[in-house]
């Protein structure tokens, strides 16, 4: 008789993939929560957006179809130690450098200090890149509470290190309550910002055309997801909720138009389940995850 297992029977990787590292895509997760301001808990944001995903295996995304196992392997986690941002940072740009030499990596936070250690170890190859970042917070404070990182300063941080040009990053869906420097910190630096407001009046074929003209032609393109940038009626697992955001359908539809851009790397950051319902955070963010990597697989068929 046939071992039949069902997805929850299976292995926990991400969609059931394969647990190695050998494929063109990756999976990794990088469970940090000592930089956050409020909620603590995106630790487990990994492992809940790893459970949510079982029920999408063997799916094929709608507008890129392909069988991601056959692109995409799951490295499991980083090995971070919580209570020291700067170490758990220098942990996750010393294991991304490793993984982004062979594979396209997809990272599941983890809280977004994360990107910060990302970018430092990705653009060592890439040079400077354009950033599509959603977000309720524009992530451009000048520090974290007197501690220099925290989860609201990696943008900041990645544009005085100049890891990204400001030019070419595009934040989406902010509205947090912040002081007029942070908030202006990236459109003086010739970088756009589009509050919720402004972006759910756009059909997201406009918003789409939008993004396309800020990234621009010539540089690889980095895609930092914040869990907080949906409403919270659509993600209310995470740690600094904001109301009247983005809808899932909405940002869905509008990644599906800029499937095209040349990416170079997702982050999918501050899933906290503990404030969960239903897993609907956790599986919102593996839905962003598996369309960005049945969106980048496209890359590698024969086809
Ligand atoms: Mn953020
Ligand atoms: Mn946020």
């Amino acid at each position: 008789m046939n071992d039949i297992r069902l997805p929850f029977q299976n292995n926990r990787n991400f969609m059931g993939v394969p647990s190695h590292t050998q494929q063109p895509i990756c999976v990794v997760g990088a469970p940090t929560d000592s930089a956050v301001t409020y909620r603590s808990g995106t630790r487990f944001g990994p492992s809940s957006i790893r459970d949510a995903s079982l029920m999408l295996t063997d799916g094929v995304y709608d507008k890129f179809p392909v069988d991601i196992a056959e692109y995409c392997g799951d490295a499991g986690d980083m090995p971070i130690v919580s209570g020291n941002v700067e170490q758990a940072l220098s942990t996750v740009e010393k294991h991304y450098a490793t993984l982004c030499k062979n594979t396209y990596v997809v990272c599941l936070g983890g809280d977004h200090s994360i990107t910060l250690g990302i970018m430092r170890a990705l653009t060592a190859s890439t040079g400077p890149v354009a950033v599509v970042h959603f977000d309720a917070h524009c992530d451009t404070w000048p520090d974290h509470f007197g501690q220099p990182y925290g989860h609201g300063t990696w943008l900041r941080d990645c544009i005085e290190e100049s890891l990204v040009d400001p030019k070419h990053v595009c934040s989406i869906g902010v509205r947090s309550p912040v002081d007029r420097e942070t908030r202006e910190y990236l459109s003086g630096k010739g970088g756009t910002t589009i509050s919720a407001r402004e972006a759910m009046k756009l059909d997201p074929f406009w918003m789409a055309q939008s993004i396309r003209h800020v990234v621009g032609p010539s540089l690889p393109v980095y895609l930092s997801l914040d869990i907080d940038s949906l409403d919270p009626s659509f993600a209310p697992g995470t740690g600094t909720p904001e109301i009247g955001g983005l809808s899932t359908i909405w940002l869905l539809e509008l990644l599906d138009q800029l499937g095209d851009l040349r990416w170079c790397g997702m982050d999918l950051v501050e899933v906290a389940p503990a404030y969960d319902h239903s897993q609907i955070t956790a599986l919102a963010g593996a839905t962003f995850a598996w369309q960005h990597i049945s969106c980048v697989s496209q890359r590698f068929t024969s086809t």
